[in-house]
């Protein structure tokens, strides 16, 4: 690990504004992702500033009645909260499915959105990758690329985003309240928030420099069945080949969302209106455009199969 400083910040806006002050500078919350990139020397930031003792750790109602979840609550606690698992299942669900007990105890909201890819070229640092290192090229492209994206892909990166709990925020439609270094407040939409890669996959979400986010939003819950199924090579411990997020109606129709196939969440809004009809039907909007390799086209195959068993599930 390369030598590093690091402070604890005061506010969020003294976070926000030290980020873009000083020449790299990151912030740090539960550091269960930052600290093992920092291990591999794929992430060597100069200053760390501690976000932890902000604050933010609170999970409030809204006056729209949804909920305020800070950015520093810790993953088993969004999980476990009574409204959560109440009213927005699938958010409950997805985070369960997520990491182990012990990283969930640490993990935070903000962190987990904001988590890098498991792509295993860019964590092999004598490999060329164009997310690690601009313009140096993609080593996936030809490669082993059975976890790797179908979706949302460029001809620089075909990565996927590996959170389970963004994927749930998604059909939830989540919104993303930000400080920025002047001070000024935003809320992005959670669609917004991760970027596709296009030329630049180094740029992975439309966050600026310093910028922190400081709480993530739920409205109002839309009720219906909430699921999350995520299929993977092991039953625990291990990132999604596909998972599907799902909140169906009495009628049939609903949202969806899926994971582990695209560089952020992927949902299809038109698709959902396809959702009376089965899972089929959902499947070729949702799945419209995919580029898969010849490693990872099951994918494919295994998002219909998947999406009709969340269906069929919520049906019963
Ligand atoms: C062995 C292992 C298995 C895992 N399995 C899964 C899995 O199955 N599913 C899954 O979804 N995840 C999984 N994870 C990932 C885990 O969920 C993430 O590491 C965790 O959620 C990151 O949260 P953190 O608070 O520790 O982030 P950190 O490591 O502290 O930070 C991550 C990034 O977010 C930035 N950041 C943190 N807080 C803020 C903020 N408030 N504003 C702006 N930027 C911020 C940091 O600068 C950093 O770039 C796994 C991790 C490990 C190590
Ligand atoms: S797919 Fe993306 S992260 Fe993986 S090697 Fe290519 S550029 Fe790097």
């Amino acid at each position: 690990m390369r030598p590093f400083t690091y402070e604890r910040a005061t506010s969020p806006a003294d976070a926000a504004t030290k980020a873009a002050a000083i020449p790299g500078a990151r912030f740090i919350a539960g550091g269960t992702n930052l600290l093992d990139l920092m291990k591999l020397q794929i992430e060597t930031p100069a200053h760390l500033i501690d976000v932890n003792g902000l604050g933010l750790d609170r999970i409030e109602e809204t006056g729209e009645g949804g909920l305020r979840i800070g950015a520093l609550v810790r993953n088993t606690d969004l999980a476990a909260d009574a409204r959560v698992r109440r009213h927005y299942g699938v958010l409950t669900r997805a985070l369960v499915a997520g990491a182990s007990g012990q990283l969930r105890n640490v993990a935070t909201t903000a962190g987990n959105l904001l988590q890098r890819t498991r792509c295993p070229y860019f964590y092999d640092t004598n490999q060329p990758c164009n997310k690690r290192q601009p313009g140096s090229g993609c080593s996936a492209m030809g490669g082993v690329t059975r976890q790797l994206g179908i979706l949302g892909t460029s001809d620089a990166c075909i990565a996927t985003h590996p959170s389970d709990m963004a994927v749930a925020m998604r059909v939830l439609d989540a919104t993303v309240e930000t400080v920025r270094p002047d001070g000024a407040t935003r809320a992005i939409p959670i669609a917004e928030l991760h970027r596709l890669p296009g030329d630049t996959p180094h740029l992975e979400t439309t966050l600026e420099r310093g910028e922190l986010i400081t709480a993530v939003t739920l409205p109002k819950p839309i009720g219906g069945t909430h699921l999350y199924h995520k299929v993977r090579d092991r039953a625990s411990y291990a990132f999604a080949l596909i998972s599907v997020a799902a909140i169906v109606r009495r009628d049939g129709g609903g949202r969806v969302a899926l994971g582990g196939v695209a560089p952020r969440p992927w949902r299809v809004e038109a698709a959902e209106a396809q959702m009376p009809k089965g899972a089929k039907a959902v499947a070729a909007g949702l799945l419209a455009g995919a580029r898969p390799t010849p490693d990872n086209a099951f994918k494919i195959r295994l998002a219909e199969r998947t999406l009709a068993a969340v269906l069929a599930e919520a049906r019963a």
